[in-house]
């Protein structure tokens, strides 16, 4: 009897899901397992949380509709809270476990407990496999090794669309064979410490974890409201649910992947036709899987106040009464504040908003830009923490193309991107304009 744990970490699907699917033929029977590593819970400096309320409603969410699939197959999900490197092997003892599967990590920290997790393993001669499932293109396809990664996004970008086709999307296994499972129990938030989010009328989506809600929100942005159509034009909106995909917290848990978004471009494209919004979604995407693969080059330097690139960050002050104003839309710069609200009250703000906070924090407050990257963390429903750090370090001049580096004005984009203060007016009331 060949038995077999598949350890689900942000790959929170069945369809498409190479770590599954490999598990699944190898083996007689497979244990899916989630856990919720406690050091998540952890405080961090300043207050902040490595996780706030948001994400782990989204997450629990997420976790809900897994199990559920995994149960019209024939399986369930197991769900424990702990150290995943203690845990793991406690199970592969209590099931007489064989290999456990688990997706590929390209950052430090989780790379680090990979390694922890592997001595553990071995020495009860259980063997961990792991497989690349959430970039578009598939590291063993690059057309360079990762120590080679150009350092320039668009020559990346160019040699990767020439010489690398993406790959198929998998099916999800039709049975999957477990041993008995008792049902599955989540925690409430509450007992982790959250109050429940409140649903704000202002927010772009109501957004509900899993992979269920992750296919009906690509089949209303595609086919029903056709708003694929339209995505470079609208992209850089403030305003509703239809500006951009909102793909990203789904895509941050794995609840989707970038190959099935790709896949149904494809056919969009097939039925309706192509042109430069179609390709500018995919184009997005690859800017995604660039910085997972420059933080997989790069690893533990992506954290450090002066990056890689050899520059110099433009700020390093700690200064806690500006932070604080900062985080909550406090600064007297109403672009600024509008955002940093919405953050607060809903955990999602556009690519536009991200941008102008992000360079205020770090050009004009001259902060250590590493705290704006860990307040994102605690916030956002789609932290990943590859496009975090990425575009944080990219915008602080210390990442990847150091000559992309641009100071954002915040008040000329406020009149470009809210001319009428519309947006504005949404999260501050009228004050703003006194
Ligand atoms: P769309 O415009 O519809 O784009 C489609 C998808 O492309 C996104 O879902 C995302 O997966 C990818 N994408 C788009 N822009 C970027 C980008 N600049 N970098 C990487 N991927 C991109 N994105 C995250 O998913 N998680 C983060 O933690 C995150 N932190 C960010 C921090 C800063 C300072 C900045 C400037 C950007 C950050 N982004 C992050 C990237 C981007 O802002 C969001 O992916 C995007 O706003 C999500 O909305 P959407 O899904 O509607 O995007």
């Amino acid at each position: 009897m060949k038995r077999s744990i598949i350890w689900f970490k942000t790959d929170l699907r069945i369809t498409d899901n190479e770590t599954l699917v490999q598990a699944v033929s190898a083996s007689d029977e497979v244990l899916p397992v989630y856990i919720l590593d406690d050091r998540l819970l952890d405080d961090r400096p300043f207050g902040l949380r490595r996780i706030g309320a948001f994400r782990m409603k989204f997450l629990l969410e997420s976790l809900e509709d897994l199990d559920y699939s995994l149960r019209s197959r024939g399986s369930g999900l197991l769900f424990r809270i702990g150290r995943p490197e203690e845990v793991l092997p406690e199970l592969v003892k209590k099931y007489n476990v064989s290999k456990v599967f688990g997706k590929k990590e390209v950052a430090f920290e989780e790379k680090q407990l990979q390694v922890e997790l592997e001595k553990a393993l071995w020495k009860q001669q259980c063997v961990f496999e792991d497989y690349s499932t959430s970039t578009l293109y598939h590291a063993l396809d690059l057309p360079f090794g990762i120590r080679d990664i150009p350092d320039v996004f668009s020559t990346f970008r160019k040699k990767v669309e020439k010489e690398t086709a993406v790959r198929e999307a998998l099916s999800a296994p039709e049975r999957i064979i477990t041993p008995p499972l008792p049902k599955l129990i989540l925690p409430t938030l509450l007992e982790f410490g959250f109050q429940e989010p409140i649903q704000d009328s202002r927010a772009v989506l109501s957004f509900k974890g899993g992979e269920t809600a992750a296919m009906e929100r690509l089949n209303h942005y595609f086919f029903k409201s056709n708003a694929l159509s339209s995505y470079k034009e609208t992209r850089n909106g403030l305003f509703g649910a239809d500006y951009s995909s909102k793909f990203s917290p789904w895509l941050a848990h794995g609840c989707l992947s970038a190959r099935q978004i790709y896949m149904h471009v494809k056919r969009y494209e097939s039925e309706f036709g192509s042109n430069d919004s179609t390709y500018w979604l995919i184009f997005e995407l690859i800017w995604r899987d660039y910085f997972r693969f420059v933080m997989k080059k790069y690893g533990r330097k992506l954290f450090t106040l002066n990056g890689f690139n050899g520059q110099q960050a433009p700020g390093n002050s700690k200064d806690r009464q500006l932070f604080d104003r900062w985080m909550n839309g406090k600064t007297g710069d109403s672009f600024v504040d509008a955002n940093m609200l919405e953050l607060r009250h809903t955990g999602f703000m556009s690519n536009r908003g991200r941008q102008n906070v992000a360079s205020y924090l770090i050009d004009q407050l001259h902060l250590d830009w590493r705290l704006g990257a860990a307040y994102f963390e605690e916030q956002l429903i789609d932290y990943d923490v590859s496009s975090n750090w990425g575009n944080w370090a990219y915008l602080a001049g210390v990442g990847n193309d150091p000559r992309g580096k641009r100071i954002f004005n915040t008040e000329k984009q406020a009149t470009d991107y809210d001319s009428k203060g519309e947006y504005r007016d949404l999260w501050m009331g009228s004050n703003w304009r006194l």
